[in-house]
């Protein structure tokens, strides 16, 4: 009898997928203006306090309260302040001129902003609003403490940190070493765009559209990619485009092919190189996907309906890579949200249905959720998590993973 293998459930795939991915050897120094996305291999500590001095976060006047007996009254201006200066004690019984982001001077307790002070033509000031104790003055070390930690070992840089790193001064970062990733395409029915006009496609052929979102989706990731295009559905094809792969890269990544059929040449292809295990995932879009190893690379293979492609990459490549790198957040934060629609009929695996949050927070669906149906990823920004077996009721909440999150 012919038994169809039990369906692997996500979390546990995603788990013996994590097992594979020990962090890459080797950590490289980059700029720290080159280092968006990249993952940080060293914890950053900070030598100083940011900001080095209490500062002033207004255009306005340093004073001394209790030298201020009453609102009105003038006061002589004993210096001037620019951002950037080093500033005297403040004189007794005068007030100092001082701009934004300049060092607040010894003695001074408050900040006055200009808008509440009226300037005579005699030089002196009046201040016509009695300031709070400390007030628009902006701590030492209220952003950053000396030998604090500001960002730890296997978090993923983004812009903001580029600037957090920046302010303790930290022209070079080190961090991992960005994953070499063969990529290719199986499939004699795929062509590429520019090779063939539109008005021209056979019958029977469509656009490699996988081609260009794994491509973009892996350099989002910090990978080096070598693309190796299309390889036709031949075993001898597989079997060499494997072999050229495996060489000096850490991650073969393939879509199409891992099916069982007669033209899927990927799992011979692989067996005879390597090892190749080919699991039914229980996810919805999904289900076919291979993880194997050829000579020292690893070997994924991913399904080629393009939107299976899409979210098996999203939700189990993603992490892997991110693992191979050292990072310690690998899946994205989900948060639930009301449905604004009815999912009616259970399925028996896990769906990630495509759709899309209104300007009041609920969750609208894409009417196609075929897995050919790319359309409905570029409509959707983010993915509802339905558990096998479950429907959904208008105004249940959901759980629903960003797409912003998952990109990034
Ligand atoms: P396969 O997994 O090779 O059986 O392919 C499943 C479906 O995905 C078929 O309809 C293929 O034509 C389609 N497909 C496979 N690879 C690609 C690709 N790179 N771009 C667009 N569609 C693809
Ligand atoms: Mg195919």
């Amino acid at each position: 009898m012919n038994s169809r293998p039990a369906l692997r459930p996500l979390d546990d795939a995603l788990a013996a997928l994590l097992a594979q991915a020990q962090p890459l050897a080797g950590t490289e120094v980059v700029a720290t203006f080159d280092a968006d996305g990249r993952v940080l291999a060293e914890d950053l500590v900070s030598s100083l306090q940011v900001p080095p001095q209490d500062n002033s976060s207004m255009d306005g006047y340093a004073v001394r309260r209790a030298e201020i007996a009453d609102e009105g009254v003038p006061l002589p201006v004993s210096q001037r302040i620019p951002a950037g200066a080093a500033p005297q004690p403040l004189q007794s019984g005068s007030i100092a001129r001082i701009f934004t982001g300049a060092p607040v001077p010894a003695g001074a307790d408050a900040i006055v902003m200009q808008e509440d002070t009226q300037a005579l033509d005699d030089g002196r000031v009046r201040i016509l609003r009695m300031p709070e104790a400390g007030q628009w003055i902006r701590r030492s070390g209220e952003d950053i403490t000396r030998g604090s930690t500001v960002l730890a070992c296997g978090e993923r840089l983004t812009p903001a940190a580029q600037g957090l790193a920046a302010s303790i001064g930290r022209e070079h970062l080190q961090v991992a070493r960005r994953p070499r990733v063969a990529l290719f395409s199986t499939g004699d029915e795929l062509v590429m765009p520019g090779q063939v006009a539109p008005e021209a496609m056979k019958p029977g052929a469509i656009y490699n559209s996988n081609r260009f979102f794994l491509r973009s989706l892996l350099l989002r990731l910090g990978c080096e990619v070598r693309d190796l295009g299309i390889v036709p559905d031949q075993r001898e094809a597989t079997v060499q485009a494997l072999r050229d792969a495996s060489r000096d890269n850490d991650l073969i990544l393939t879509s199409g092919g891992v099916s069982v059929g007669e033209e899927d040449h990927i799992k011979p292809a692989v067996q005879q190189l390597g090892s190749l295990d080919l699991w039914q995932i229980a996810m919805k879009p999904g289900k076919p996907f291979a993880y194997g190893k050829v000579a020292d690379a690893h070997f994924i293979g991913l399904p080629g309906n393009p939107v299976s492609s899409f979210v098996t990459f999203l939700l189990l490549v993603r992490p892997f890579l991110l693992k191979l790198q050292g990072a310690t957040q690998l899946t994205p934060v989900a948060v639930q949200l009301p449905a604004n629609f009815a999912w009616p009929r259970p399925d028996k695996r896990r769906e990630f249905l495509r759709a899309r949050r209104d300007a009041q927070g609920r969750l609208a669906l894409f009417p196609n959720q075929s897995s050919g149906v790319l359309t409905s990823t570029v409509w959707a920004d983010g993915l509802i998590d339905v558990p096998a077996g479950h429907t959904i009721a208008p105004g249940d909440p959901v759980r629903f993973l960003p797409l912003a999150e998952l990109l990034a």
